[in-house]
C-alpha cells in the first residue's frame, strides 16, 4: 500500500481535520495517515461508539441520538475531545475524523488549539457524490477486534465476514442502515456543510477528490500533507 512505500515523513506537528460527509472515506484514510505519521487518529464517532458499548452515562445519552442519525450535543463531544487532547500522545499532532461537525465545535476547537500552542489546522475536504456515499455506507463492514474498515462491494475482505489482519468478525454499524443514512446525510447538510465555507474563507481548506479508489486517495492525501 502507498502508505508504507515512502521514507517516514517529517513530524506532523499540527492538527489535521478530515471534513466530509459520512461514507466519504475519512475513517479509512485517517487510519493510514495516523499510522504513517505515528500520531493518534481521533474519531469522535469511534469514541462515542466505545462509550455506547461500555454503557457509560455518556454512552447511554448518546445512543438514541446516534441511532436516529442526529448529532450528539456539542458539550458532550467537546468534553470528550478536550480530555483526549490533553494526553501526551497528542503532542506531535493528530488526525480528526468526524470532528468538528458544527460551527460551535469548530470555534471551540480553534481556542483549544491556541491554548495548546498548535498552529492553525490543515483541513482536507473529501468530495464524494451522493450515490457513492450510499453505496459505501450500506457496504461498510468494520472489524470488531481492530476496527479495520472494509466494503463488501469494492473492498471486500479475503474471507467473507472476517478481517484480513486478525480474523476478527466483521459487523455492520447500527447507523449504516438505509433509513438512518438519509438522516445522517441531512444532518451533514444542515450542520456540517457550513464548515466547508468557514474553513475555506480562512484559507485552511483543500478539496480532495474522494471518488478515486482508496489507494489513489491515499497517494494524493499524503502529498497534500507533505506539502503543508
Ligand atoms: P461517525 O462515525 O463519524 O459517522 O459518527 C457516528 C455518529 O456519532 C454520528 O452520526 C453522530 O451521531 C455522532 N458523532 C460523531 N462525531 C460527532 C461530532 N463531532 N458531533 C456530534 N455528533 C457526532
Amino acid at each position: 500500500m502507498a502508505s508504507g512505500a515512502a521514507a517516514p515523513p517529517r513530524p506532523l506537528n499540527r492538527a489535521v481535520i478530515f471534513l466530509g460527509p459520512p461514507g466519504a472515506g475519512k475513517g479509512t484514510q485517517a487510519k493510514i495517515v495516523a499510522r504513517t505519521y505515528g500520531v493518534p487518529h481521533l474519531s469522535t464517532g469511534d469514541m462515542l461508539r466505545d462509550h455506547v458499548s461500555r454503557r457509560t452515562e455518556l454512552g447511554n445519552r448518546a445512543r438514541p441520538i446516534m441511532e436516529r442519525g442526529d448529532l450528539v450535543p456539542d458539550e458532550i463531544v467537546l468534553g470528550m475531545v478536550e480530555e483526549r487532547l490533553s494526553r501526551a500522545d497528542c503532542r506531535n499532532g493528530f488526525v480528526f475524523d468526524g470532528f468538528p461537525r458544527t460551527l460551535n465545535q469548530a470555534e471551540r476547537l480553534a481556542l483549544i488549539l491556541d491554548g495548546l500552542s498548535f498552529p492553525r489546522p490543515q483541513v482536507i475536504h473529501f468530495v464524494v457524490d451522493r450515490e457513492q456515499l450510499f453505496k459505501r455506507m450500506t457496504g461498510r463492514r468494520t472489524c470488531k477486534v481492530g476496527g479495520e474498515i472494509y466494503n463488501i462491494y469494492d473492498g471486500p475482505p479475503r474471507v467473507p465476514g472476517r478481517c484480513d489482519n486478525d480474523g476478527g468478525e466483521l459487523e455492520q454499524r447500527a447507523d449504516d442502515r438505509e433509513e438512518v443514512i438519509a438522516e445522517r446525510l441531512a444532518a451533514y447538510d444542515r450542520q456540517t456543510q457550513p464548515l466547508v465555507e468557514y474553513y475555506r474563507r480562512q484559507h485552511l481548506l483543500e478539496d480532495l477528490n474522494g471518488m478515486q479508489g482508496p489507494e489513489a486517495v491515499t497517494r494524493v492525501l499524503l502529498e497534500m500533507l507533505a506539502k503543508a
